[in-house]
């Protein structure tokens, strides 16, 4: 039986996230490591600068 792939994933930024949702179909075993305990949705930022974006929106980790 061939041996179980293991893959390290560094960053759980947009890539990091993509490649491990690519990466769930495979029969591989996926570690993701990040410095953060959450993921940073860039693109919402400026909302969040002009308190447009309600707190509810956001997630707490
Ligand atoms: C304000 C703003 C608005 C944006 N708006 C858009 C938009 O509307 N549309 C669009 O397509 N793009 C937008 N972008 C760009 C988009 O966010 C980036 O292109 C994208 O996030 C890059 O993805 P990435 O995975 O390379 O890096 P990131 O998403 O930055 O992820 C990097 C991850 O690596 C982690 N990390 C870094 N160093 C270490 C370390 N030493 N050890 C462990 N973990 C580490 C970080 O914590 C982070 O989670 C915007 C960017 C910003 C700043």
């Amino acid at each position: 039986m061939a041996e179980r792939k293991r893959v390290v994933i560094l960053g759980a930024g947009f890539a990091g996230l993509v490649a491990s949702q690519k990466l769930a179909k495979e029969a591989v075993d996926i570690t993701i490591v990040d410095r953060r305990n959450h993921h940073t949705f860039q693109p919402l930022l400026y909302q969040v600068a002009l308190a447009v974006l309600n707190p509810s929106d956001i997630a707490q980790p």
